[in-house]
């Protein structure tokens, strides 16, 4: 059976050219490149659609301190860039380019973008995911206009301003650290009691003193004079009361939502949609690898998306070995056979 799905609403892609390989990756975050390292090491010859911006979610990071290697940190522009250059030193193919559509049920494996169709023996899934929206009227209206979901990317905006960070992770206590740099006050607004971050990072936010919190409190919706931003509306959970606050800034760190739409109805995916992996990187499709924040809503690190994307490639060698090439010879046999019979 062959299916056949669209992203959000595209029509069928006039992919003009046609490409075959051996193994697509999609995705170019810490998962995906770790893949083509590994997979270019292989001379499995891979070829990665790197989406809009190479390096996926780690070049928003400002600085990164636990991935090893780095005793002094590093900055995620400069991990991502040392990432690539290693992939493509062993063979990588980097194609800024975003998939369309695919039918993962057909054998080559077919992935559309807006100008090839590609046809592969191996896929490997590392897209990543976005951050989480809070759906809250004026948020749609005022993003990139006082609200953001990137304090690296924003944060020198808010000189001497005052910004409220929303979430309780360790995404929004780093990012309200980082705003500290610029921002006059940080107020992180958590819907609960406690912080969910780990405790450095929460004796870190104690220990400055442009950070506060309103615990118990939800934004029910941001404010503003129709160019930007100037308050939120809050409530507290608790009380029930709700008022207003004013303010120049809204930073969200309210978690993410992996990018799996383009394989809905194609790969099982769980309820919350990551794609459903056993044996770390297999998906329900042969052929079908899926690496980083994609299939882990759990770990979510550099190191444990890097982890995952070499065990993907590892594991489409073995595909290829076991299954393609056996298969190559098994014909091979069957038509040495019949020459001999006829
Ligand atoms: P997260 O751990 O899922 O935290 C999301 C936060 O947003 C939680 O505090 C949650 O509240 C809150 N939240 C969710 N939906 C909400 C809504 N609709 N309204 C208000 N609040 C809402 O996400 P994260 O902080 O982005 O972290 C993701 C993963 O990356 C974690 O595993 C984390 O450890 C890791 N990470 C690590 C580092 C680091 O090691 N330095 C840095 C960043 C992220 P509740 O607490 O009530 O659920």
């Amino acid at each position: 059976m062959s299916f056949n799905f669209k992203i959000g609403g595209t029509t069928s892609s006039s992919s003009a050219s046609e490409e075959r390989v051996q193994v697509l990756i999609l995705g170019s975050g810490p998962a995906g490149l770790a893949a083509a390292l590994y997979a270019g090491r292989a001379e499995l010859n891979p070829l990665v659609l790197t989406g809009l911006e190479v390096g996926g979610q780690v070049t928003l990071t400002e600085i990164i301190e636990n991935y090893p290697g780095f005793p002094e940190g590093v900055k995620g522009p400069e991990l991502a860039e040392r990432f690539k250059k290693q992939a493509e030193r062993f063979g990588a193919r980097l194609v800024m380019d975003v998939a369309t559509e695919v039918d993962l049920r057909q054998r080559p494996i077919v992935v559309k973008t807006y100008s090839t169709t590609y046809r592969t023996d191996v896929l490997i899934i590392a897209t990543g995911a976005s951050p989480r929206k809070l759906g809250v009227p004026g948020e749609e209206e005022y993003t990139g206009r006082g609200v953001s979901y990137c304090a690296t990317c924003d944060g020198w905006f808010f000189q001497d301003k005052d910004v409220i960070v929303v979430g309780g992770g360790d995404s929004a206590i780093e990012e309200g650290l980082f705003l500290t740099r610029y921002a006059r006050s940080v107020t992180i607004v958590h819907r609960r009691e406690q912080l969910r971050a780990g405790p450095l990072l929460q004796r870190r936010a104690r220990a400055n003193p442009k950070v506060s919190y309103l615990f118990n409190t939800v934004v029910e919706e941001i404010l503003g004079d129709g160019e930007q931003v100037t308050g939120v509306r809050l409530r507290n959970v608790k009380t029930g009361e709700v008022y207003e606050k004013p303010i120049d800034g809204v930073f969200i760190f309210v978690g993410y939502i992996p990018n799996t739409k383009l394989f809905e109805g194609q790969l099982e995916l769980d309820e919350r949609g990551y794609i459903k992996v056993h044996d770390w990187v297999h998906t329900d499709i042969p052929g079908v690898f899926a690496a980083g924040e994609v299939a882990d809503p759990v770990y979510r690190q550099v190191i444990t998306s890097a982890g995952m994307g070499a065990a993907a490639a590892i594991a489409a060698g073995h595909y290829l070995d076991e299954v393609l090439f056996a298969e190559e010879e098994q014909q091979a046999e069957n038509t040495v056979q019949a020459s001999g019979e006829g």
